[in-house]
């Protein structure tokens, strides 16, 4: 269509020239006549072909713009755990490698709790996965609900979840830790239908914070031995990498 239009230009171009030659030359009316209304009507062609490729161009701008929100939403989805509707485990990889490029740059603490649910295999074959999906659901929405702000909270696999927490102190993530524990653990679980009782669902969770230059993985592992304690050591419990510390030490 770009093209054509200025195709027409070109055209419009020369009939102009052709025009200035024809004046020039001609000494009667009627050349003159001849000559005005050549040039109207190449106006005439040149207004319609503009207003063909503005319509056009109309068209096309309105296209890019489906296609862009098409793009984000694409980009949200796959970021997304389609599950319980928080960041997945991609969201996550790229989240934390971001967070820890900006602690180092900026010298604030950051934080990584790794949660995971207790006994949720024994729940699953009680209640059936169905039910054990609504669970996960359920500690999604607790975890998301006790974030803010550059927080995020994601689904890290299966029944695990992650916090990356930024400018947090690990005593400070331990709070927040804690304040999740306690929503999901107090709440009490029913099927909607039936009405019966479920009991209680517990979390484990392990906490480290990040030394500038460690890789990814030595910063989630640290967060994973805490978690791992946190199981041995009965459940239901946030552990901090400094309380494995001193049980080393001791
Ligand atoms: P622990 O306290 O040691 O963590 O015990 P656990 O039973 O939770 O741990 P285990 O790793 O043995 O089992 C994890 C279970 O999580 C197994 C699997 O059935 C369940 N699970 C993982 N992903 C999903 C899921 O998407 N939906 C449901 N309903 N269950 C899941
Ligand atoms: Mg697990
Ligand atoms: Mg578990």
């Amino acid at each position: 269509m770009m093209g054509d239009a200025s195709g027409g230009v070109a055209d419009f171009g020369k009939t102009l020239s052709a025009s200035l030659g024809a004046f020039a030359d001609t000494k009667g009316l009627d050349g003159m006549r001849a000559a005005v209304q050549s040039l109207a009507l190449e106006t005439q062609k040149m207004q319609k072909s503009n207003s063909a490729l503005q319509s056009k161009l109309k068209e096309s701008s309105q296209e890019i713009a489906s296609l862009r929100q098409n793009l984000e939403d694409v980009q949200r989805e796959a970021m997304t755990d389609s599950l319980t509707g928080i960041a997945n485990r991609k969201m996550f990889d790229t989240t934390l490698r971001q967070r820890a490029m900006e602690a180092m740059e900026d010298g604030e603490p950051l934080c990584l709790a790794l949660a995971d649910i207790d006994f949720f295999k024994k729940f699953n074959d009680t209640y059936g996965h169905q039910t054990g999906d609504q669970v996960l659901k359920l500690v999604a929405r607790i975890l998301q609900s006790n974030v803010k702000g550059k927080d995020l909270a994601a689904r890290y696999g299966g029944e695990e979840f992650a916090l990356i927490l930024p400018s947090t102190k690990l005593f400070d993530a331990k709070t927040v830790c804690d304040n999740i524990r306690n929503s999901v653990s107090t709440k009490r679980i029913r099927n909607r239908t039936t009405g019966e009782e479920m009991g209680n669902i517990t979390l484990s969770i392990g906490i480290a914070v990040f030394k500038p230059g460690e890789s990814l993985a030595d910063f989630i592992n640290r967060s994973d031995e805490g978690l791992y304690f946190a199981k041995g050591n009965g459940r239901n419990q946030s552990v901090l990498e400094t309380q494995l510390e001193s049980v080393s030490t001791n």
